[in-house]
């Protein structure tokens, strides 16, 4: 331990976790913790800098309900010197435009409800009363999450580096960690160059870069870095003059799941983010380098040029979902990077290759504060009042720590991110198939058995799983990325009854 009276805890990424980490610390009282962010504390340009910042809490498990509930929490109780509140709590609303979708949000809504969470599923009238954008024709109706909203994440960090500071955090901004120091099993050292943090026990909440990080502490951070398009509109003629300022939003945030899409106010523009498109990994060492003078809004490393051609259905589709789309144009998009897991899942915890090396990865701004209010909870008291199973970062077996199962996996689950699942549906692999003794017999014809964490098929269920390429619920094929898929589309659609055990979700 250094010389100090309470352990150095030094964290790696000042985004929405890392901050919040720091100040959920602070908040216990414990402030001997150093932040270091290769970017300028302003905007570092990760993940967090770029986000959007919709917020949805709903969720199969119960945790990740609960961290985003934290989220909105603390976000609302921090103001802005203009009186704004850091969280913009202008309700949700899930569309459905299928039968299926519908039925489907039932069983969302049952979710909310068990963990506590207000939500109302409302008819085509009433949703379009609550978003005038919306075709009547087109929505079917939908599930209505009042809490919900949008976090102005980059200003609440800025509250919160300053409240951190004024309690004696240290943060050392422009400065890249190089190497992560350790000495029989334990870390004892951030290094950035030359430079050596002394450290008793290291967060990475280095976002997508966790994986660079991992290297440097050689421990497994099963992540891959993904793109994913974000677009803004020209001005709507309804939205002229509506909202205050250029980030000013009143109208629900819609999530438009039959197409992958997803959409919320940007002053008189409207912003849509789109998972339609085929996964687009990234390589780390491709990122572009800017230094730290250099990032701005529009140039940060986790920002990727706008491929226009990956957008071109989700346009046509978001022009019929809100009709009055046809009289703009797409003023300008991004491919923002951020983290996918192979079990879609955050990465919460120390792992048990390194004594004192802990992660908080893989988590969304909606999750953000929840995450780091739990992990502060377990290093100053040894347990988080929340679950974290979910979120082990150990839960994987050693394949599925592998490049490979982490790159495919961690695709599908991005196709698959809006689709209608059994919550407990294993991710599909070809390396985790094994065939059952039942259909030994009938090897040739058998169906793979899925594997889940725990080496069986949670489910209960033997199937073979859906198209990765979801063409079978669009009646559309996703744009085609040049190399090859990474998966064996089955050779069937899922039939009715093997959905069955998805209903039993909905408590
Ligand atoms: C286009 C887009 C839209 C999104 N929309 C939403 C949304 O609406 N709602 C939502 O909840 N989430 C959204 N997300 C996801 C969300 O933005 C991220 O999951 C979240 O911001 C991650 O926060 P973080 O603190 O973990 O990581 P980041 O914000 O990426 O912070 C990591 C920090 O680590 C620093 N760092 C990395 N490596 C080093 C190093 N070697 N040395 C020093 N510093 C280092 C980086 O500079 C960075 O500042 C979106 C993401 C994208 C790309």
């Amino acid at each position: 331990m250094s010389s100090t009276a309470t352990p150095r805890i030094v964290i790696i990424g000042a985004g929405i976790v890392g901050v919040n980490l720091a100040d959920e610390l602070a908040q216990r009282g414990h402030t001997n913790v150093l932040v270091i962010d290769q970017g300028p504390l302003g905007l570092p340009g990760g993940s967090t800098s770029h986000a959007p910042g919709v917020v949805y809490s709903t969720n199969p498990s119960k945790t990740m309900a609960e961290f985003a509930q934290a989220t909105i929490q603390k976000l609302s109780s921090l103001t802005l010197p203009d009186g704004r509140s850091c969280f913009n709590a202008v309700t949700g609303i899930e569309v459905a435009t299928t039968p299926e979708r519908l039925h489907d949000l039932q069983r969302r809504a049952g979710w909310n409800r068990s963990w506590g969470i207000e939500a109302h599923i409302i008819d085509s009238t009433e949703c379009v009363r609550r978003h005038p954008l919306l075709d009547p024709d087109v929505v079917l109706g939908g599930l209505l999450t009042p809490t919900d909203g949008l976090a102005l994440a980059v200003d609440a960090n800025h509250i919160l580096v300053e409240r951190t500071r004024a309690q004696g955090v240290e943060y050392r901004d422009r400065t890249t960690v190089t190497g992560i120091e350790q000495q029989g099993g334990r870390v004892t050292a951030v290094l950035a160059g030359e430079e050596r943090f002394p450290a008793d026990i290291v967060v990475s909440c280095a976002g997508f870069w966790g994986p660079t990080i991992a290297k440097m502490a050689g421990v497994p951070i099963p992540l891959l870095p993904l793109a994913h398009q974000y677009v803004k509109t020209t001005p709507l003629a309804s939205l002229r003059g509506k909202n205050a300022g250029p980030s000013g939003a009143s109208l629900p945030v819609i999530r438009h799941q039959d197409r992958s899409l997803y959409f919320r106010e940007w002053g008189d523009q409207i912003g849509i983010g789109s998972y339609a498109h085929d996964p687009i990994p990234v390589d780390l060492d491709t990122l572009p380098r800017y230094t730290p003078d250099e990032i701005t809004h529009d140039r940060m490393p986790s920002s990727l040029p706008f491929t226009p051609e990956d957008f071109v259905p989700e346009w046509e589709a978001s022009r019929v979902l809100m009709p009055e789309l046809r009289d703009t144009e797409i003023a300008g998009g991004f491919n923002g990077i951020f983290s996918f897991t192979p079990d879609g899942g955050s990465l919460v915890g120390e792992s048990r290759h390194l004594n004192g090396f802990f992660m908080a990865e893989a988590v969304w701004v909606t999750h953000g504060v929840g995450v780091a209010r739990a992990l502060a909870e377990v290093l100053t008291q040894g347990y988080s009042e929340t679950d974290l199973s979910v979120c082990d970062p150990n839960r994987f077996e050693k394949v599925q720590t592998t490049p490979e199962y982490v790159e495919q996996t961690s695709r599908q689950n991005y196709i698959e991110i809006y689709d209608i699942l059994h919550p407990l549906r294993p991710v599909w692999h070809h390396a985790m198939c094994v065939s059952a003794p039942s259909i030994s017999s009938s090897r040739r014809s058998a169906p793979c058995v899925l594997r889940g964490p725990l080496g069986n098929d949670p489910t209960g269920t033997r199937r073979t799983p859906r198209c990765s390429q979801s063409c079978h619920r669009s009646g559309r094929h996703p744009i085609a990325k040049p190399g090859p898929r990474s998966f064996t589309p089955p050779s069937r659609p899922l039939r009715p009854g093997e959905l069955a055990p998805r209903s039993r979700c909905t408590i």
